[in-house]
């Protein structure tokens, strides 16, 4: 059972990420994000997903490194953009993410969506990344079963994990259930549906009966799926509430019930449709 906000999961090539880190998705302001990443760092978040195409490398980067948490500490997270794909695109703006993050090695290097021209030149260049050590582990983003499958088949070395949308009313079972057969672990983003979950009954009913917010009620049956989760805010307040989740658990009825709420429906974009423009 995850006890606290510096639990680890164990990935496929023995590196260890935390299970509840703190997105930064839109959070590119300087003020606001000295405020949301101190903060964060403050209520013991460790771990930080980021992303080129979120143009806030250079601004976690500074800010993580005036922080007074060791680099040892942290477990930082990037991705490929979209438009940076390719083999040569790739190793030299991964060169620049490292010095952006004033960091000399990745935690973990996401390709952030499937591209079907591109699919294994990006991966050959993570690779060979990999293999240099500038990144201590490699895995995808928004991959559906076909693409974890075709990567498997044409590649050497396995992802770690996949990042996808996850929330109650997106459960992704089949790619969870795909993901733990294979030993990849599975990553949800906008764990809150981008707040669009957090009005509903009946995740506000045992909200109530457990005093806890529907966003800790969220996160929690994350964490208890053995989700790696990441949620966002840039309120102060939110950020320390997100993290206080570890002074209550769910039963498995209560899993089970936010489990039913899903719907398959998406907040974002679905990756075969991008897969087949990109
Ligand atoms: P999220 O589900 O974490 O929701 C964030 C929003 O929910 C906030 O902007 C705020 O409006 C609201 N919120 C947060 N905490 C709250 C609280 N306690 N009470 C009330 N409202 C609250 O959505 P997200 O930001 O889209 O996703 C989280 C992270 O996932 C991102 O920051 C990013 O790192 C990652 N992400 C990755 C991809 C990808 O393609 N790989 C796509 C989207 C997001």
């Amino acid at each position: 059972m995850v006890k606290s906000i510096k639990d680890t999961i164990t990935l496929n090539n023995g590196v260890e990420i935390p299970q509840h880190g703190f997105g930064v998705y839109l959070i590119t302001d300087e003020k606001n994000g000295y405020e949301a990443i101190n903060k964060a760092l403050e209520v013991g978040y460790h771990a930080f997903d980021t992303a080129q195409f979120y143009e806030n490398e250079a601004l976690l980067g500074k800010i993580l490194s005036e922080s007074n948490v060791k680099r040892d500490e942290l477990f930082i997270t990037t991705k490929v953009a979209n438009y940076n794909q390719g083999y040569d695109s790739t190793l030299s703006t991964v060169e620049q993410s490292l010095k952006d993050l004033h960091i000399d090695q990745i935690d973990l290097l996401l390709v952030h969506w499937p591209s079907k021209r591109r699919f294994f030149e990006t991966w050959k260049a993570m690779e060979k990344l990999y293999n240099e050590k500038l990144v201590k582990a490699i895995g995808v983003s928004n991959y559906e079963i076909h693409h974890l499958e075709e990567l498997a088949a044409n590649s050497e070395i396995k992802p770690v994990i996949d990042q996808v949308e996850c929330h109650p009313y997106l459960t992704q079972e089949k790619i969870k259930e795909y993901a733990d057969k294979n030993h990849i672990a599975f990553q949800a983003w906008s764990p809150l549906g981008r707040g669009a979950v957090l009005n509903d009954p009946i995740i506000r009913i045992i909200a109530e009966h457990h005093n806890k917010s529907s966003a800790q009620i969220i996160i929690r049956w994350h964490l208890q799926k053995g989700n790696v989760v990441i949620p966002k805010s840039s309120t102060p307040s939110r950020i320390e509430e997100n993290a206080n989740v570890y002074d209550f658990s769910l039963t498995e009825e209560e899993v089970k019930i936010i489990d039913a709420l899903n719907k398959d429906e998406r907040t974002g974009d679905d990756p075969d449709a991008l897969w087949f423009q990109m």
